[in-house]
């Protein structure tokens, strides 16, 4: 990989960590509301990513970090990197999965409000909230700050050719070692 496209990577691996801080912040102020723990993971379906974020991950992942698949019978299209109802991955897991449960703040279909969205599993009480822009996760605004990203890490990377808006299947990086 060229030095522009890892430079891209690196920007990926900056924007994770700044979602993180903020994805801890908000589950430290909704504990009280938050179930979401190890065990539950109903948000686990096999996951199309961006080429950024794929790449970003198989640089993390060495041969003996790549799960043995296991078949999970009573769940549909379970993510093929859970295993024992947890992630496989979980450090190098993508953006998606580092804001399961919290409550989300985004604009709507037809882009004149902001819609809000938690899991019903996870959340509990939530009227008794007040949810403001300060205390949920501006979904758009990563979503973007990610699509840039990924625009200029497809525009440099030369080992195979991406579009600017296409997502490639998670399971890929299963036979990339191989
Ligand atoms: S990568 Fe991990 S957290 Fe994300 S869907 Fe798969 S098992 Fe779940």
């Amino acid at each position: 990989m060229n030095a522009a496209a890892k430079k891209q990577i690196d920007l990926y691996y900056a924007l994770r960590l700044e979602i993180d801080e903020l994805s801890n912040k908000l589950s430290a102020e909704h504990h009280k509301h938050l179930e979401c723990k190890k065990g539950c993971d109903q948000c686990c379906l096999n996951l199309n990513i961006l080429p950024v974020e794929y790449y970003a991950i198989l640089n993390e992942l060495t041969p003996d970090g790549i799960p043995e698949i296991e078949t999970i019978t009573d769940r549909e299209d379970p993510c093929t990197f859970l295993k024992d109802h947890a992630c496989s991955i979980y450090p190098s897991r993508p953006v998606i999965c580092r804001t399961h449960g919290l409550p989300m703040l985004f604009l709507n279909d037809d882009g004149d409000d902001m819609e809000l969205a938690y899991c019903e599993l996870n959340f509990t009480n939530a009227e008794d909230v007040e949810f403001t822009d300060e205390n949920t996760y501006p979904e758009d605004t990563f979503m973007s700050k990610l699509y840039q990203i990924n625009r200029e890490f497809v525009k440099h990377f030369k080992d195979k050719q991406y579009r600017e808006q296409q997502i490639i299947p998670l399971i890929g990086i299963l036979n990339e070692h191989k």
